[in-house]
């Protein structure tokens, strides 16, 4: 058979084509992460961290847990109302973020943290899981669910601005437990779900203090240096993980498995929306108790008060 030539210049051109549209769907997807795909994370040279020494999550061998000690926990702005909450659903995970300023110092941090946002890592009816593991020899313990609150440094403007940078991240982690009560702060969240099946679906939910998405014990933790747990993997994030889990319902666990993963139907639903865990390669894991009894240092406030009085009273008797 033989060819014209504008038949060739068909085929060149046609060939040419799919070779550029081959080009672009390779960028496309070097730009898009997936957690199914995360072993071969490391092999995109953008996201070759991944593949680094201290990577995170972990699972934290309780029984080689070094004690330290670290002041408590300063939180600013973490009780007050939070104005213009919105919840995402990012592609990957739902995001909570605000607008007033929560500010995190002490508890053994090198410096002031500005909090950016709140997500959360789940696992499968099957299969619950978070993403940090704890294990005491032969026990392993996995929690349902894993929320993480991202800060970043406040000498930089964002997370993106202080993720490739040395301390530039901490991230507060809090594991999920199921009991039969509701958590009353979950269920704003866990009520909008319903407008929140596919990406970038975004709605306003009601105000409240951050705080109470702690547990109420935040006197133990556990302090790493790890990474996001995410592509691009930066080994920046000083890791806190609180002990004291916060406990939901199982209804309420089971709402986060309703989402879909992406913009449609097509890709299933947004399950198992967390990372292995990493080997630790010789890090340190600390467990520190911080005593941070919340009343304490309303406590001694008090007490400086009354022993104020004290003084003015003894100075006017005397
Ligand atoms: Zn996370």
């Amino acid at each position: 058979m033989v060819h014209s030539g504008a038949t060739i210049n068909m085929i060149r051109f046609l060939f040419f084509v799919l070779l550029y549209t081959q080009q672009f769907l390779q960028i496309e997807s070097r730009d898009k992460w997936n957690y199914k795909d995360q072993d071969n994370w490391k092999n995109n040279k953008e996201w070759a961290k991944c593949g680094y020494d201290e990577q995170s999550p972990i699972n934290i061998n309780e029984n080689a847990l070094v004690p330290a000690k670290f002041e408590p926990f300063k939180f600013e702005g973490y009780e007050n109302h939070a104005c213009n909450m919105t919840l995402t659903h990012t592609g990957h995970s739902i995001k909570i973020s605000t607008c007033h300023d929560h500010i995190i110092s002490g508890g053994g941090l090198n410096g002031k943290f500005k909090l950016d946002h709140v997500h959360f890592h789940w696992g499968t009816k099957e299969n619950p899981q978070g993403e940090h593991i704890l294990n005491s020899g032969n026990t392993i313990r996995k929690f349902k669910g894993e929320m993480h609150f991202v800060h970043h440094h406040l000498d930089k403007k964002s997370v993106n601005d202080a993720a490739s940078e040395h301390n530039g991240l901490a991230v507060l982690g809090v594991f999920i437990e199921v009991n039969k009560e509701k958590s009353a702060v979950f269920d704003k969240i866990d009520e909008q779900i319903g407008k929140l099946l596919y990406e970038e679906k975004t709605v306003d939910i009601p105000e409240f203090p951050f705080i109470n998405l702690f547990p109420e014990d935040r006197n133990k933790v556990i302090r790493y240096q790890g990474s996001l747990t995410v592509p691009p993997c930066h080994e920046t994030v000083t890791w806190t993980l609180f002990t004291e889990p916060v406990y939901i319902s199982q209804e309420q666990l089971e709402h986060l498995y309703t989402m879909y993963d992406g913009k449609d139907n097509s890709n299933g639903l947004l399950l198992n929306n967390y990372r292995k865990t990493q080997p630790l390669n010789g890090r340190t894991t600390y467990l520190a108790d911080l005593n941070l009894n919340p009343n304490s240092g309303q406590q001694n406030h008090y007490a400086l008060v009354i022993i104020s009085i004290l003084n003015l009273l003894m100075l006017l008797i005397l």
